[in-house]
């Protein structure tokens, strides 16, 4: 079932979802060949609570051990932060989500250090592209498979692969609720968007083969080609006028040394 968020839980939201933001930007500054991602981990941790928010992603279903989904090259997404140091020519998805006054927020950012190779850039790129392509179809009136349509006609027009087993979701008191939002889909299918829909949209879009596979941790998954994989997570709340997009990377595209986008937005 669906929630529909009031405008009073969506500015609440929106409150959280700036100190997510923040949180990346925090993190975007420190990442950089030897860097271990359990530090970026700390770091993120500390910097919610310092303003009065709790890791979503800690300790979610009982047993993820950190508040970042780190995930280096090869790991789609639910990568945990260890002792592994970043190193030259790595892309690396950091995800993270806030519990702030009863509800959560949730965005992500690959990141690609410097030395990372041009069609690999490419991929990050068309990612990224294919994000906000579904967020122009995230309007009410249109339905689900609008979204998922145009991130999937676009990032396969490259031969890449879209991740089948994981889907972005609606937000709100749960971290994960109604809709699922997959990267996959149909045209004019799916549930009607309509104000009040709060959701996650998050192409997690592979080089190569769309299959993937999960590690013995119980978390982390891998591209089953071992080829690079790629996710960018926007939040968005469908409103009568305009869909409103609740998330930012404002503070990372400010913060991260490498500036690597070449389109505008
Ligand atoms: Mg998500
Ligand atoms: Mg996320």
């Amino acid at each position: 079932m669906v929630h529909l968020k009031s405008d009073e839980e969506i500015s609440i939201i929106k409150e959280g979802a700036r100190i997510l933001g923040q949180a990346h930007g925090e993190i975007a500054g420190l990442i950089k060949p030897g860097i271990k991602t359990s530090v970026l981990d700390k770091v993120a941790e500390e910097y919610i609570r310092d303003y009065g928010g709790v890791p979503s992603f800690k300790n979610y279903n009982g047993s993820f051990p950190a508040s970042l989904c780190i995930s280096v090259n090869d790991v789609v997404v639910h990568g945990i932060p260890s002792n592994y140091e970043l190193k030259e020519g790595d892309v690396v998805s950091i995800d993270c989500g806030v519990y702030y006054k009863g509800y959560h927020s949730d965005s992500a950012y690959t990141y690609p250090l410097e030395g990372t190779d041009e069609k690999v850039l490419l991929l990050l790129e068309r990612t990224y592209e294919s994000l906000y392509r579904g967020i122009e179809q995230a309007k009410a009136g249109n339905r689900m498979g609008d979204v998922s349509f145009a991130i999937q006609s676009y990032v396969e027009s490259f031969g890449y692969g879209v991740v089948r087993e994981l889907v972005g979701h609606g937000v709100g008191k749960n971290l994960h609720e109604d809709p699922e939002v997959p990267n996959f889909g149909k045209r004019g299918k799916g549930v009607k968007l309509v104000p009040g829909m709060v959701f996650a949209i998050e192409p997690m879009i592979n080089m190569g083969t769309k299959k993937v596979v999960q590690e013995r941790d119980g978390w982390t998954i891998r591209t089953a080609d071992r080829r690079p994989s790629a996710h960018f997570e926007h939040m968005v709340a469908i409103r009568e006028e305009k869909t409103e997009v609740l998330t930012t990377h404002q503070y990372i595209e400010e913060k991260y040394s490498f500036k690597w986008r070449s389109k505008s937005r």
